[in-house]
């Protein structure tokens, strides 16, 4: 397998690039040029798996559209194989992005999360406190149309 080389960036190694180099063992469950999927050691639930680039991206808006999209190829396939292995029917895909949204490892990842009943031996997967706050149309039209316009000027 060819090894991709990208620039270093100023970021210190995590835990994830010693598991990528095979320095620190990891259940592998998936590998190609630019990325890298094992088991996560503190499951949520049996078959949490984490899906990784192998570029050294912090958050995901610092990652390259190539690895990005090769994440992207892939990340049905192995969640097709985590479902059929663990049994579960139902799973999250969860990705967090900076310490104030629970990032620990700053090195981007996809966990994939299976789902089980609440009580059930595999443990039930993620806990999500979801409330939604009241919108309102004028400024999201707003706020759509600026961030339309960074995109769209590549920003
Ligand atoms: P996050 O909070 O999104 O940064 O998640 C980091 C995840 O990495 C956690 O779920 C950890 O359990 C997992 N993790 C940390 N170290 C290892 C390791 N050596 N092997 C597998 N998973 C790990």
């Amino acid at each position: 397998m060819s090894a991709v080389c990208y620039p270093r960036s100023a970021m210190a190694d995590t835990i994830f690039t010693k598991i990528i180099s095979g320095e620190i063992p990891s259940h592998r469950v998936y590998e190609d040029d630019l990325v890298y999927a094992f088991l996560d050691i503190g499951p949520l639930s049996r078959g949490h798996t984490l899906v990784i680039p192998k570029e050294a991206a912090e958050t995901i808006d610092a990652l390259s559209d190539e690895s990005a999209a090769a994440i992207g190829r892939v990340l049905p396939r192995i969640s097709r194989a985590v479902l059929k292995a663990t049994g579960a029917a139902a799973y999250n895909i969860l990705q967090n992005n900076g310490e104030d949204a629970h990032q620990e490892v700053l090195h981007v990842h996809f966990h994939i999360i299976p789902v089980f009943e609440k009580g059930a031996a595999e443990g039930a997967g993620l806990g999500i406190v979801w409330s939604p706050r009241d919108f309102n149309h004028e400024k999201g039209a707003a706020l759509a149309a600026e961030i339309a316009s960074l995109i769209e000027s590549g920003s």
